[in-house]
């Protein structure tokens, strides 16, 4: 009975180093990519032409040729215009 015991400690010590090994090395590769994607493609930080608040450009709300920071700014600008 010991002796069983002892194979399936043995074998739960490799598994987890093996998991724990593999976890960290995709961890890594997730890491690089991210920061090779970040220093390609800065979030460039752009002003709302509504309200003057600065936000970034991947959050922007498009209308009228315009980058607004939020729905709410780009309504705002229609209702000056009409
Ligand atoms: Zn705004």
């Amino acid at each position: 009975m010991g002796r069983i015991l002892f194979w399936v400690i043995l074998i739960v010590a490799i598994y987890a180093a093996f998991v724990f090994a593999r976890s960290r090395r995709t961890k890594g590769d997730s890491h690089k990519q991210v920061d090779g994607k970040k220093s390609k493609f800065p979030t460039a930080m752009i002003e709302c032409p509504e309200c003057g608040a600065y936000f970034p450009e991947d959050e922007a709300v498009l209308g009228d040729g315009k980058a607004y920071c939020s729905e709410r700014c780009r309504k705002k600008a229609r209702a000056h215009k009409a």
